[in-house]
């Protein structure tokens, strides 16, 4: 894609200021012959608020993206920002700002050039685009590079000019594709923490795409949990980890645990599940059909040690691994028909011996029910 697309035209509108809703989406679809990519996305983003797409590769996080930038028609559906219908606009006319994974830096202009272009663009006075230029490199650390050419950067320096030239404008919302998909972990860290800390600062709307569980709990308010073109949970990072809807997000974010059972008992206070090692286990209230099979899901952080017989099962320790100051243990639970191991994550001062006799435990709240569409065992299916 040509990288002058990238940029906002004379008649971008002016930033929406103060608006309770710059974004907003509905019913948002996009196939590809057969495929469909994005199958149905809606979702209202409040200003300053940081916004991210997870999921895996091809859940349709960049189609999303890209419907909502403009470089990709929808079949259906609509896009409207800051109160205005932008469905059919081109790129440049809906006053957005993109950072993509490519930094797609103009590679004849120094970097004082490349940030001053988009201003340049839409003529702004000297003065005022001196100022603004100064100030943006000044927050990202590269006043000291204004007079370099791209090819005499690093990537994350290339990386950070490319925000730059997003910010410069002030657009109402941002957008970024994996912008840092391409560097070294340490680099990503910083940078991480540096584009929250802007957004932060400028009280700025971004939409952020990622397929990092760790990058997207660091820097969002929300996150919308992507599967296969649909949104399957659009959540704060708490309420994701605690309540997750479905068990494709309790595993996508919290790598649960899943303990087959049945359901035994339900109220206003607790869900009571019956696993097939013989234990009872309890979990937070939740609507589950009676009488239904269920999987109880629960975190490998959220597990507790406790005596043997007490608590929801008993087991053999069979790993345990030093992760820094966290220890990572495997529990092979006696009784029943099942096998798999579950995970706990331990501080390390916890950590049990090989072949240890364990109870496991966890607090109701930290545990999930859901229906299992699995054959039941018992009924002989
Ligand atoms: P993600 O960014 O989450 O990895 P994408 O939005 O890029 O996912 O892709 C979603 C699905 O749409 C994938 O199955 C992908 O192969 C398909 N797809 C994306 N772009 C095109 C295209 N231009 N032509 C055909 N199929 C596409
Ligand atoms: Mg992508």
């Amino acid at each position: 894609m040509p990288d002058i697309d990238l940029m906002p035209s004379r008649t971008a509108p002016a930033p929406a200021t103060g608006t309770g809703k710059p974004l907003s989406v509905k019913a948002l679809r996009k196939t590809y012959g057969g495929v469909t990519a994005v199958d149905e996305v809606s979702m209202e983003i409040a200003a300053g608020e940081f916004v991210t797409f997870l999921g895996s590769s091809g859940s349709g996080k960049t189609t999303t993206l890209m419907m909502i930038a403009g470089f990709c028609e929808p079949d259906s559906g609509s896009i409207v920002v800051g109160g205005r219908d932008v469905t059919r606009l081109a790129p440049q006319k809906r006053g957005l700002g993109f950072v993509f994974q490519q930094y797609l830096l103009f590679p004849h202009m120094t970097v004082w050039e490349n940030v001053a272009f988009p201003l340049q663009l839409r003529d702004i006075p000297k003065a005022e685009l001196r100022r603004r230029v100064g100030e943006t490199l000044e927050m990202a650390g590269l006043s000291a590079m204004a007079r370099r050419r791209p090819r005499e950067l690093s990537g994350g320096q290339q990386q950070r000019v490319a925000l730059c030239r997003a910010l410069v404008y002030r657009p109402p919302v941002i957008l970024m594709d994996e912008p840092l998909g391409a560097l070294d972990k340490k680099l990503r860290d910083q940078l991480q923490t540096e584009i929250k800390r802007i957004q932060q600062e400028l009280g700025l709307t971004v939409i952020y795409v990622t397929h990092d569980q760790e990058e997207a709990l660091v820097l969002s308010d929300r996150i919308a949990v992507m599967r296969d073109g649909l949104i399957d949970q659009f959540d704060t990072p708490q309420e994701l980890f605690e309540r997750p809807r479905t068990p494709f997000v309790a595993d996508f974010l919290g790598a649960a645990n899943f303990l087959p059972g049945r359901l035994e008992d339900q109220s206003a206070e607790h869900t009571l599940v019956r696993l097939d090692t013989g234990g009872l286990i309890t979990a937070r209230s939740q609507a589950v059909p009676d009488g239904a099979r269920v999987r109880a899901a629960v975190q490998p952080g959220r597990l507790a040690l406790c005596p043997p017989g007490d608590g929801f099962c008993t087991g053999t320790v069979e790993t345990v691994t030093y992760v820094g100051t966290l220890v990572r243990v495997t529990v092979r639970p006696v009784g029943g028909a099942a096998t798999e191991l579950i995970r706990l994550e331990l501080p390390a001062g916890r950590a049990p011996a090989l072949g240890e006799n364990v109870g496991l435990t966890a607090d109701p709240a930290n545990v999930s029910v859901f229906p299992d569409v699995l054959p039941d065992p018992e009924s002989g299916g």
